[in-house]
């Protein structure tokens, strides 16, 4: 039977971060584990590049990382292949997003979307420090917002989205409006990279979630893990695949949870 290599997808808020107080430390036993068995882990979410780089560091994170929702991929310099930093995109820019959003609110639909958030608002909001705050704001192809109408409104809302091409996700804090991409595209297209790298190895997915957004990429991964939140309850994955439940919320949860994968594939 040909070794496995696992590669850990994770969301952040939520998952590996607890939702208010955005600690990851709970975490770190199973970080440590995976790093000790070479285990790539990518962090995939809602984040901006500039939010998610800062992450990185703190955690000492040197894998690639997926941003804003899959919008793109980031592979650092000299990963795969040698060369210089990569970027890949998988969606249109803001911009677009930005102008289809300025109409709707002139047609009366009632949010309150991050540009027209001043930096110290969202910081309040969220928790965030200002810079951090600066950082959530500098955007490349996803625009969170607050929703403030109705059901009917928000149906209606995402009826009209959609005839421009765009759709709404609920995350754990915010709504985003974004293209039709996913952290489930972003994922795949890493998985043939790495597959390529381990070659001979059975090179086995594990995705970590706990909200809407993260649905498309625990139903595409060979493992998916829901942690315990907010949303978590109500995410039901299609293809009768039965995920792990995390017991514990948050990063406690993805610690139990990864610690227990690990054991198994030593067993
Ligand atoms: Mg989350």
């Amino acid at each position: 039977m040909a070794k496995r290599q696992l590669v850990v997808f994770t969301d952040l808020d939520g998952t590996l971060l607890d939702h208010d107080s955005y600690d990851w430390r709970p975490a770190k036993p199973a970080l440590d584990a995976l790093w000790a068995a070479s285990v790539p882990v990518v962090l995939n979410s809602s984040k901006t590049r500039s939010e998610i780089r800062s992450l990185r560091d703190e955690l000492g994170n040197r894998d690639p990382f997926i941003v804003e929702n899959g919008a793109a991929v980031v592979i650092p310099e000299n990963y795969f292949e040698p060369g210089e930093e990569q970027v890949v995109p998988f969606a249109p820019h803001r911009d677009i997003i930005l102008d289809v959003l300025d109409v709707l609110k002139d047609k009366g639909f009632a949010f309150h979307n991050f540009d027209a958030m001043t930096i110290s608002e969202l910081a309040r909001i969220t928790g965030l420090s200002e810079a951090a705050a600066a950082a959530a704001k500098a955007r490349d192809a996803t625009e969170p917002l607050i929703w403030q109408g109705d059901d009917a409104a928000l149906a209606e809302f995402r009826r009209v989205l959609a005839t421009h091409q765009l759709q709404l996700l609920q995350g754990g804090r915010f709504y985003h409006v974004m293209g039709f991409f996913d952290k489930a595209g972003a994922m795949l297209y890493l998985m043939e990279q790495y597959r390529e790298k381990h070659l001979g190895f059975d090179v086995v997915s594990v995705a970590l979630g706990d909200s809407p957004n993260d649905v498309r990429m625990l139903e595409q991964a060979d493992i998916p893990v829901i942690i315990r939140g907010i949303n978590s309850a109500q995410l039901v994955l299609t293809g009768g695949r039965e995920p792990l439940r995390s017991i514990k919320v948050g990063p406690a949860g993805w610690n139990e949870c990864i610690l227990g994968l690990l054991a198994d594939a030593l067993n």
